[in-house]
């Protein structure tokens, strides 16, 4: 087949690969000049199958009541006078309860550990590189409350089979020799041994240049400004400079799914939530964590990309606005330095702001719709990078026609 995919982030080029590797004409269509260069640059590193999960939860609607309060609250929602914001967050609120939580973060988790699975087999096959670490995420408590959430958490991966240590302040400390000369209280730990972390952008822009080398087409620069229909089938894709005809088109274009399908009359719930990031240098290899630190108190996540450290974090529901203010980014720096005194010069640091595209569920869009040769793979939210090649390989096998691989797959 002749497939369409729109969007080089690290699903679509993800979706890319496999469609190549399965014997379909590949055409990547990309806005920007590049692969990986939105949402999937400078994102916190993660590929954490056991932290995947929903953030609509029992009691998160009054957590991020409180959060609007607090200038430095992991979660702000700055409201606006759009319909699209308050109708995602009226269904986020929807999706707090005990039930619907459990549903949605069963689907995550059986993605997320198949992705992993599919990631660890592309590595084998392929040898592609991109400053990965699998030391596995040490999640880290600063006070007792957060210590006990840490056990009821344990107490699920239990249920699901996901190994995982409970930690006294002492073996985080052997786990990550570094955090003894922190600044900052810590009351326990939770380390899942078999998460890894990774540069998305790198293996974003690796991954595409060795599908390329198989043959997939990769169009940069060239935004698409519409998808035609003829009935029940899409049947142009039109660039500002060209027009694509496709016997399938796959949309993989994050949180600008939402313009572009609703021509269509498809109306997506995704929403950009946005986040940022630091990355430096890194100055005294032993003042740095070895592998992935998620700090539980900041909702920080902390990890060593090769010689670089990175940090990210943050979650502003406030369409897509691309201030970076000095406030969210000082908040970022300092808990870093105050965790890792000394591991590098964070006056030094460069910063990024994402926009996760967010269901208000929490699981992505993947498969079909009621066009018959359109397909989604969209709204990976805060796990994007975790899912990427496990979503792209279920969007292959149902393009296909072939079983979903997921029911195959025990989480
Ligand atoms: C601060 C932060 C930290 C994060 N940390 C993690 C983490 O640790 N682990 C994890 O798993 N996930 C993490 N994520 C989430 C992850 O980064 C995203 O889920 C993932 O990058 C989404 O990939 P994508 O390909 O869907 O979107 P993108 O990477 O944004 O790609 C979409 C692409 O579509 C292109 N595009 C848009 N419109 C058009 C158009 N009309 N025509 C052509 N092209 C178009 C864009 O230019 C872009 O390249 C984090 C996100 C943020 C913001």
């Amino acid at each position: 087949m002749r497939i369409i995919v729109i969007g080089a982030g690290v699903i679509g080029v993800a979706s890319a690969w496999y469609l190549t590797r399965d014997g379909h004409e590949v055409t990547v269509l990309e806005a920007r000049e590049g692969a990986g260069l939105e949402t999937s640059f400078g994102n916190a590193g993660g590929v954490c199958p056991g932290f995947a999960g929903p953030w609509a939860a029992p009691g998160m609607p009054l957590k991020g009541l409180k959060w609007m309060f607090q200038p430095t609250a992991p979660l702000k929602i700055r409201p606006r006078f759009d319909p699209a914001q308050w109708s995602w967050l009226l269904r986020f609120v929807a999706n707090c309860t005990a039930g619907r939580f459990a549903a949605n973060k069963t689907r995550m988790q059986r993605i997320a550990h198949f992705s992993k699975a599919c990631l660890v087999q592309l590595r084998e096959e392929t040898g592609i590189q991109y400053d990965h670490g699998t030391g596995g995420v040490l999640q880290i408590f600063a006070t007792r409350e957060e210590a006990e959430g840490g056990r009821r958490a344990a107490d699920v991966l239990a249920r699901l089979d996901v190994a995982h240590r409970v930690l006294s302040p002492d073996e985080v400390c052997t786990i990550e020799p570094a955090l003894a000369h922190t600044r900052a209280p810590i009351s326990g730990g939770l380390q899942l041994p078999s998460d890894e972390v990774g540069d998305c952008h790198l293996f974003t822009q690796s991954l595409a240049r060795l599908a390329a080398e198989r043959g997939c087409r990769f169009v940069f620069n060239a935004p698409v400004l519409s998808i035609g229909a003829s009935g029940e089938r899409i049947d142009t894709v039109k660039t500002a400079q060209e027009s694509f005809q496709a016997d399938a088109v796959v949309v993989a274009t994050g949180p600008w799914a939402v313009k572009l399908l609703k021509p269509l009359g498809i109306n997506l719930p995704i929403y950009p939530v946005k986040g940022y990031s630091l990355t430096c240098d890194i100055e005294d290899p032993d003042a740095a964590p070895r592998s992935s630190v998620m700090d539980e108190h900041s909702k920080v996540m902390i990890c060593r990309l090769g010689s670089r450290l990175r940090a990210a974090g943050v979650a502003e529901l406030a369409g897509f606005d691309p201030a970076m203010p000095e406030h969210a980014l000082q908040g970022l720096r300092d808990r870093v330095a105050e965790l890792f005194p000394g591991a590098a010069d964070y006056g030094e640091a460069v910063y990024w702001h994402g926009f996760r595209p967010m269901t208000p569920g929490g699981p992505a869009h993947v498969g079909r719709t009621r066009y018959a040769n359109l397909f989604l793979n969209v709204g990976h939210g805060s796990n994007g990078w975790t899912q990427a090649c496990g979503a792209a390989r279920v969007l292959t096998e149902k393009i296909a026609g072939r079983p979903d691989p997921l029911a195959r797959h025990a989480a």
